[in-house]
């Protein structure tokens, strides 16, 4: 959790490492410096106490050296003579204690009076205190008190800073000790001082003897540390307080006194802050790197999820489409769609070229190198095709494909025109009809044709006498007609009845049918028992040897007409002809022909008349 809130606010992150680090450089940099101060602390304590203690040594020694005089100024009552006495003593004085300067004898005036060694003090002989001198009062003040007292330091006739020490001196009187001057110790502080610092190592400390705030011997060593080290131990030699040693250390004591641990402790503890720091930060980084693998990997998963969606959607969309193609494939009709600009043939199903006898290959090739192989009309096919995509409109088209075995079939073929990514397709959906074609031809066929005789009907003939008048017109050939009509019929359905009626036309039907013998002639039933037949091309003489013809036919028909004078149906005609023109038409040539038939029947019927006064251009 704070990994990923570290992650998520990696500047938070960074400020509370840095924080963290000042915090704990601060902490260690504070117990480094309580760790030397303690230590500093402890070198001065362990100064002190070195300078407590040679303070202590120069008093001890002085005292000493103050008590050998003490004794020998003892003896100064009671020895015979003080010449016995300083000659006894004084020598083996001095050379047992060679801090003496010399040992002086100063009589009660407080005049020198001896000195010992004389030699190199030859000018003090003689000298007397005065009250002017500095340490006349001191000697008034020992003698006084009969107590010795040491002087503060002095500047020696010798040279150098002495200490004289007043012993004062009794001899035996009468009743009393009466008072005799003064045993003199002059101490030299150097040699003193020097003596006693003899056995001290020097590396350890520097130091000055004062008298008061006076240096008065001062012993220092190069890596003396500054004044700021230094601590103070006041000496009293005998009665006098006014002396002290200022000690300082130098670096050696202070290394041997102090060690390497605080030094110790700030590199560690620095080094222990920087790498826990660095740690964390480590660990920060490392963070946000899992925080953006894992946002990477989120991004991934649901990369990859939606990838699966897509491709379970395209397996879908692929199974539709094979699903689609098959269907397409078992379908009865022929489907292909052509891709124009470039013109290709962009898909066809299994219809289109099993149907053909063909593998989908061998018709592709086909189509591609000799497309009027498979469709006889492919070239102005094609031209249409390429205009009802300009037009982008629809239409169906009737075209016929050749089989492999060369059949050819009829197809209907539905087009589409359909733009996709800015190319235009046409999409082709291809049927034979031919049942079709043969119902529609069938149909047709009824529909000119009559029901009771199968011959042509009036509608078909109204239709062919006007196309023949126009392409015999054309041609300037006569076009004849025959106008049958059967005789006294009326009587023959009185007689025989209607059904017998029907039969005898349909026998008349066949007989017309029978009789014409060209191409093109065409008998028609005009109307109730009345017969047309068109002869194209026919001149009159070609027309009245049909009428013969068809008179011969009802006649070796023989059919029964009880009602009629011959006993036998018989037939009229009315026969005409005529080469077309311009200020005729097809009603005229009916009329003359009707005309014609007329004549007959008021001939006397069963024969064929013709009519030729009406028009000039009769053939
Ligand atoms: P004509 O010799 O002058 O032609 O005398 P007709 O009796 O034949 O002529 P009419 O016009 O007076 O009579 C025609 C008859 O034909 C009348 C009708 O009963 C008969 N008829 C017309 N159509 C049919 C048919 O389809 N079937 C039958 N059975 N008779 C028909
Ligand atoms: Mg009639
Ligand atoms: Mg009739």
């Amino acid at each position: 959790m704070l990994a990923s809130y570290a992650a998520s606010h990696p500047a938070t992150a960074r400020g509370i490492i840095a924080g963290l680090l000042a915090v704990l450089l601060g902490g260690i940099f504070s117990g480094w410096e309580a760790l030397e101060n303690a230590e500093i602390n402890q070198t001065k304590a362990r100064l002190q106490l070195e300078s407590d203690a040679l303070a202590r040594l120069i008093e001890a020694r002085f005292e000493d050296q103050a008590t050998t005089l003490q004794r020998l100024a003892d003896r100064w009552e009671y020895q015979r003579t003080r010449h016995e006495i300083w000659r006894g003593d004084v020598g083996n004085l001095l050379k047992d204690y060679n801090n003496f300067q010399a040992i002086e004898w100063v009589d009660r005036h407080y005049r020198m009076r001896w000195i010992e060694p004389l030699e190199g003090n030859e000018e003090v002989v003689g000298f007397t205190y005065h009250p002017t001198h500095p340490n006349f009062d001191l000697l008034v003040q020992s003698q006084e008190a009969g107590q010795p007292l040491l002087s503060s330091s002095f500047e020696l006739q010798q040279g150098g800073s002495g200490l004289a020490y007043y012993v004062p001196l009794y001899r035996p009187g009468y009743d009393a000790d009466y008072f005799d001057g003064f045993l003199l110790g002059i101490f030299r502080v150097e040699v003193l001082v020097a003596d006693l610092l003899r056995n001290l190592p020097q590396q350890r400390l520097s130091l000055d003897f004062l008298d008061e705030n006076t240096v008065v011997f001062s012993r220092h060593t190069a890596d003396t540390l500054p004044d700021s080290w230094s601590v103070r131990s006041s000496v009293q030699l005998g009665n006098n307080h006014g002396f002290s040693i200022m000690a300082y250390p130098t670096r050696q004591l202070l290394a041997s006194s102090t060690t390497a641990l605080p030094l110790m402790v700030l590199i560690t503890g620095a080094l222990a802050s920087l790498s826990l720091c660095y740690a964390l930060w480590l660990a920060l980084i490392s963070a946000q790197r899992l925080e953006a693998l894992g946002s990477s990997n989120r991004a991934l998963q649901s990369e990859f999820i939606r990838r699966q969606a897509i491709e379970t959607s395209l397996q879908h969309n692929q199974a539709r489409l094979k699903l689609i193609l098959d269907m397409t494939d078992h379908s009865h009709d022929a489907l292909f769609i052509i891709g124009l600009a470039p013109l290709e043939l962009t898909y066809l199903n299994r219809t289109c070229w099993s149907e053909l006898g063909y593998t989908e290959e061998e018709l592709r090739n086909i189509t591609a190198i000799s497309p009027s192989d498979i469709m006889p009309e492919a070239a102005t096919w094609t031209v249409a095709l390429k205009q009802l995509a300009e037009q982008k409109s629809s239409t169906i088209f009737q075209q016929q494909a050749r089989t492999r075995s060369g059949e050819l079939i009829p197809l209907e073929i539905s087009v589409k025109h359909l733009q996709r990514h800015g190319r235009d397709y046409l999409i082709c959906v291809g049927r034979n009809n031919s049942e079709q074609l043969r119902v529609a031809a069938r149909l047709e066929q009824l529909s000119h044709q009559d029901g009771l005789t199968g011959l042509f009907n009036r509608r078909y003939f109204d239709h062919t006498l006007t196309s023949e008048w126009r392409r015999l017109r054309r041609q300037e050939l006569p076009l004849g007609l025959l106008m049958v009509d059967a005789d006294h019929f009326k009587a023959y359905n009185d007689t025989l009845g209607h059904q017998a009626g029907d039969m005898a036309l349909q026998m008349l039907a066949d007989a017309l049918s029978d009789c014409l013998l060209r191409e093109g002639d065409c008998a028609c039933r005009y109307g109730g028992e009345e017969f047309a037949v068109i002869l194209p091309g026919a001149d009159l003489n070609q027309c009245l040897q049909v009428a013969q013809r068809l008179h011969e036919a009802v006649a070796e028909m023989n059919i029964s007409h009880p009602a009629a004078a011959a006993g036998r149906l018989t037939i009229s005609i009315g026969a005409a002809t005529i080469i077309p023109a311009a200020e005729w038409s097809p009603a005229d040539l009916l009329k003359m022909a009707d005309s014609a038939l007329y004549q007959a029947k008021a001939q006397g019927r069963d024969r064929t008349s013709t009519d030729s006064h009406q028009f000039s251009s009769q053939v």
